[in-house]
């Protein structure tokens, strides 16, 4: 067994790293936002929503290893993310 042990929120406090969601591997062809995390291969990246506006938020965390990324993207299947500044996380 080559492959390496994740702890669960190891990565938390690592800085956010920018992807681009449309490079990213889903995790199930009919999956439109669930990716895997590209940094611990185990995890998954959702896409969330913010309660009131219902907009899409461009800064996610890996479900298992914790790191936090910041979607690049223009958009997700046309739709817009939430404004600028919203953002609950500053960017480092
Ligand atoms: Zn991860």
């Amino acid at each position: 067994m080559s492959e390496k042990q994740i702890e669960v929120g190891q990565n938390l406090k690592n800085p956010i790293i920018s992807v681009k969601h449309a490079d990213l591997e889903r995790i199930d062809p009919n999956e439109v936002y669930k990716s895997w995390c590209p940094v611990c291969n185990q995890g998954v990246l959702l896409v969330s929503r913010k309660l009131g506006s219902m907009h899409i938020s461009r800064y996610e965390h890996c479900t298992m290893c914790g790191q936090q990324f910041f979607y690049t993207d223009d958009n997700i299947r046309g739709e817009p993310f939430e404004e600028q500044g919203k953002a609950i996380y500053t960017k480092n």
